[in-house]
C-alpha cells in the first residue's frame, strides 16, 4: 500500500518585494508592477500542476493607510495581469492586521504562521513537502515554522538582508537566489532530488 498523503506540496509567495516591486505601502493597485519573470515562473508552476498561493502582511490597512477593499482590488488587478500573461494563483491569504505594540497580536502576521496553516487545511496541502518563497526573514521563519523548505529571493528587502542584516537573522534560509524566476528553478530541481512528483 502506498504511504498514506497528507496533501499536495505547495509553493506559497510573499507579495512585495517577491511577486512586485516593493514601494512601501502599496496603498492604491495601480502602484502594483509586477517585476518581468513573475508570470513566466508561477507559469512553470501552473504546469506542473503545483499548487500557488500568496501570503502577505498588509498592515496599511489596520494602520488606516488603506481600506480593505482597496487590498482586495490590488489582487484583482495583480490576478488580472497575470492571467493575462497566462498565469494563475491558487489562492491569496491577507493579514490586515497592524503589529500589536508590546501586546497580543494576531496570529496571522508573519512570521505567525496563521495564514500558511489556514491555506493548508482550506486546500488540503502539505506543508512538509512545500515551499516558502519571499525577500524577508518574517517568510523564511514563517516557512520554518510551518515546516516547508524556504527560498530568500535577492528583490524587494532581500538584498540588503543578505548583505546587512544576516548575523541577525533567526533562522537561514534553505536557499538564496535572485528573483522568483531562480527561486522556481531550484525548487523544481530539489523536489526532483527529493521525489516529489506531485
Ligand atoms: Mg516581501
Ligand atoms: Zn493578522
Amino acid at each position: 500500500m502506498a504511504a498514506k498523503r497528507k496533501g499536495t506540496p505547495a509553493v506559497f509567495l510573499d507579495r512585495d518585494g517577491t511577486i512586485n516591486r516593493q514601494v512601501g505601502y502599496c496603498n492604491h493597485p495601480s502602484r502594483l508592477r509586477l517585476y518581468r519573470f513573475t508570470a513566466a515562473a508561477i507559469r512553470k508552476l501552473n504546469r506542473k500542476r503545483i499548487p500557488v498561493v500568496v501570503i502577505t502582511n498588509q498592515s496599511g490597512v489596520g494602520r488606516g493607510y488603506f481600506p480593505e477593499n482597496a487590498l482586495q482590488e490590488t489582487h484583482e488587478r495583480m490576478t488580472d495581469l497575470l492571467g493575462k500573461s497566462r498565469a494563475r494563483i491558487d489562492g491569496i491569504y491577507y493579514c490586515p492586521h497592524a503589529p500589536a505594540a508590546g501586546g497580543e497580536g494576531c496570529r496571522c502576521r508573519k512570521p505567525g504562521t496563521g495564514m500558511i496553516r489556514k491555506a493548508a487545511r482550506d486546500l488540503g496541502l502539505d506543508l512538509r513537502r512545500s515551499y516558502v518563497v519571499g525577500d524577508s526573514p518574517s517568510d523564511i521563519l514563517m516557512g520554518k515554522r510551518a515546516g516547508t523548505r524556504t527560498v530568500l529571493v535577492l528583490t524587494g528587502y532581500g538584498r540588503g538582508e543578505r548583505d546587512f542584516r544576516r548575523a541577525g537573522w533567526e533562522v537561514e534560509p534553505d536557499h538564496i537566489t535572485r528573483n522568483l524566476g531562480t527561486a522556481v528553478d531550484w525548487i523544481l530541481a530539489d523536489r526532483d532530488k527529493r521525489g516529489i512528483t506531485e
